[in-house]
């Protein structure tokens, strides 16, 4: 009981704690000129907008009521937040479309969300073969902005709502990933916002260091992307077939050594690159396989 007792005092001065915590942050933003409305959110200052942007899809996780959201227009924005909430003794997490399956997006009572939904541009270059997209995009309307600029692709995954941050971050692989390899293969440069709030523009010559670094770790470790820059491909043709074939159980070792053989065969050129994208274990001691492949299109280059 007094253990108790104790734990619930020291949980209510750490509130107390991150409360005035998050009045010196806001005050620290008024300071540096940035409008409160609508970039800084809290449950009290809207509650209806709050709602809609705290929304945790994943119905099996603990629903979490982050201290504030702070929703940056551009990277100096991000920047004056990360270092408001640096002076301010407050942790930041990035979201951008808010697909983790653990929820690491989502803060808790004493972090403030950086959210990335007021920032998703997608900036085509037809000529160049390059785009330049916020953290905030959502991947169907990146393959569609892309798409309608000369017919060109990026490889991302299938879920439409995935937001580029943190897929790409992850790794990113989905239908392309066997002839283009993963999203973040695909990156050249990125605009970063270290824990200092200096941004940093990186790529395999400028602070390359950084560049390798977000390219290997992981999400939301080095620093908070706001922006990539990624190479494009010619889609024009391109088709993706998805074979879907279950299997006795017991059949594994040689579907396992069909498969070697038929990786082979497609990533030979002309042919068409498979990765096996799904293996579920059924009912009835039953194996479900996925193929995925891609038949080259007419502009489709060689890597
Ligand atoms: C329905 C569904 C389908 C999926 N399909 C695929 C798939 O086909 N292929 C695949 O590879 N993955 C897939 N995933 C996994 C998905 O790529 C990861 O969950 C990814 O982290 C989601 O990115 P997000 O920006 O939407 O998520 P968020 O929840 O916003 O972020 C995820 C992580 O990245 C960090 N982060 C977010 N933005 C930034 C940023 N700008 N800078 C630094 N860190 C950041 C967050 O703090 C968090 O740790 C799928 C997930 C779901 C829920």
């Amino acid at each position: 009981m007094i253990i108790f007792q104790l734990l619930l005092l020291a949980s209510l001065s750490e509130q107390q704690k991150c409360g005035r915590s998050l009045n010196a942050f806001k005050d620290c933003i008024v300071r540096q000129g940035l409008p409160l409305d609508p970039i800084f959110l809290t449950k009290e200052s809207n509650p209806t907008l709050y709602a809609t942007v705290n929304h945790q899809w994943n119905l099996r996780l603990v629903q979490i009521d982050p201290l504030a959201y702070f929703l940056p227009t551009s990277t100096s924005v991000v920047q004056i937040g990360v270092k408001c909430a640096k002076d301010s003794n407050i942790r930041v997490v990035p979201k951008s479309g808010s697909h983790s399956f653990e929820g690491y997006s989502f803060g808790d009572s004493c972090k403030v969300v950086i959210d990335f939904r007021s920032m998703r541009r997608i900036e085509v270059n037809q000529r160049e073969k390059s785009a330049i997209i916020e953290a905030g995009a959502l991947s169907a309307d990146i393959y569609k902005e892309i798409w309608e600029v000369g017919f060109l692709g990026i490889p991302l995954g299938g879920c439409p709502s995935v937001g580029i941050g943190g897929f790409t971050l992850g790794g990113g692989t989905g239908s392309f990933a066997a002839a283009y390899g993963l999203s973040i293969d695909n990156v050249v440069e990125m605009t970063m916002v270290a824990a200092d709030g200096i941004a940093y523009q990186v790529n395999a010559e400028k602070n390359d260091d950084l560049f390798w670094a977000l390219r290997g770790v992981g999400a939301g470790y080095i620093g908070i992307v706001t922006e990539f820059k990624f190479k494009l491909f010619d889609a024009a043709n391109t088709k993706i077939t998805w074979l879907v074939n279950s299997y006795d159980v017991k059949q594994s070792a040689q579907i396992w050594e069909a498969y070697q053989e038929w990786i082979t065969w497609s990533n030979e050129d002309g042919n068409a690159p498979t990765t096996m994208s799904r293996i579920n274990f059924g009912r009835k001691s039953q194996i479900l396989i996925r193929l995925e492949f891609i038949k080259k299109g007419k502009n489709f280059p060689k890597n």
